[in-house]
């Protein structure tokens, strides 16, 4: 996809397309990375929309990538991960500090503002320059959450915020799946609902690194903080050395609630943890191993659609119906002609 170019340079010198493309990645590049939120858009649309132009785009960012902490923030829907988001948001434009939202969609086909107006509550940031707001769907590309979600905070840590919160949108195990993406994890809960058991069932009791109980004005929060510590404690994460979650109570709906405060501590302090254990960068390089393998996997997918004649998925399904050779060897020649 020829991304339009920046016209003086490209008009007068009238580069191949190829120079062209080049010439407009840097621009962009160097504009996201000045905070230019149009640029930011768009290079994280070129994600959203799998564009060829990635592989430039990712290299120009990863030399000023890594610096950006990831917060991911999980939970089942109405718990209140966007209130919470915007009062993480307003705490750490409290201290200064630059921040993007990316909100991923998992599970739609769709992305674009209309979802995020409904859906973060960011009046209160709207008009801020240093929070960048977005949501993402990964349109179901194939291992999609895998390599958009980390490209896309690549673009937003390049592009200078010190803190990117990443909140699922979607409903089910890609919560967990998204979990994996971030330096520290916020499992959300609320009172009722069965909650605890819920998480349990999950699997989210194992990714969450700070529970928070929020909705923590109504009945049930102090049970549900109880339980839920009881069932951290049960788990095998007790040992010397290792991170111990915490359960934190919040309302996150009232200004100036104290539990976010608490929560902004903790998270602080599994920061600390993270890299005075070098866990943090045992973190980033199993994300990184992630991104790589979806990426492969992908690039291997599209050269399967493109096999030799005789050699293509179909003619050795055939064959294998037809009893003439086995899903074994057919995967065999596969990856013969692939290589
Ligand atoms: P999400 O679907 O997990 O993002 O949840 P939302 O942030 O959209 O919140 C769902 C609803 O719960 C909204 O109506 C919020 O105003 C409300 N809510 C969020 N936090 C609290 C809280 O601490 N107490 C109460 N009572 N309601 C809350």
């Amino acid at each position: 996809m020829p991304l339009p170019a920046d016209p003086p340079a490209a008009q007068q010198s009238r580069p191949s397309r190829q120079q062209a493309t080049r010439l407009d990645v840097d621009s962009l590049v160097a504009r996201a990375r000045s905070g230019e939120p149009r640029a930011v858009a768009r290079l994280i649309s070129l994600v959203e929309n799998a564009s060829p132009a990635l592989r430039e785009v990712m290299a120009a960012l990863v030399p000023h990538a890594g610096r950006a902490r990831i917060i991911g923030i999980t939970g089942s829907p109405g718990v209140g991960k966007s209130t919470v988001t915007s009062a993480l948001v307003g705490a750490y434009r409290g201290r200064g500090l630059r921040v993007g939202v990316l909100a991923v969609d998992p599970s739609s086909p769709f992305s674009g503002g209309a979802l995020l107006g409904d859906r973060i509550r960011m009046q209160d940031h709207g008009l801020d320059p240093e929070v960048y707001v977005r949501s993402m769907a990964s349109r179901g590309h194939l291992g999609g959450l895998s390599w958009t979600t980390p490209q896309a905070l690549r673009v937003l840590d390049a592009a200078g915020c010190d803190v990117v919160l990443v909140e699922t949108v979607g409903v089910g195990q890609s919560e967990v799946e998204v979990a994996g993406l971030a330096d520290t994890t916020l499992v959300l809960l609320a009172p009722g609902m069965g909650d605890g058991v819920q998480a349990a069932k999950a699997g989210i009791l194992e990714i969450g690194d700070v529970f928070v109980v929020n909705k923590a004005d109504r009945d049930g929060a102090d049970a549900a903080v109880r339980e839920l510590r009881a069932m951290i404690s049960l788990g095998d994460r007790s040992e010397a050395g290792l991170w111990r979650p915490p359960v934190v109570k919040a309302t996150a709906v009232e200004a100036g609630d104290a539990g976010v405060a608490e929560l902004i501590v903790d998270i602080d302090r599994h920061l600390a943890w993270l890299t005075s254990t070098g866990a943090l960068r045992q973190r980033r390089i199993r994300r990184a191993g992630d991104e790589i393998e979806a990426i492969a996997i992908r690039a291997l997918r599209t050269r399967m659609g493109e096999l030799p004649r005789g050699a293509t998925l179909d003619a050795l399904a055939t064959e294998v119906v037809d009893g003439r050779t086995d899903p074994y060897r057919a995967a065999d020649q596969v990856l013969a002609a692939l290589t």
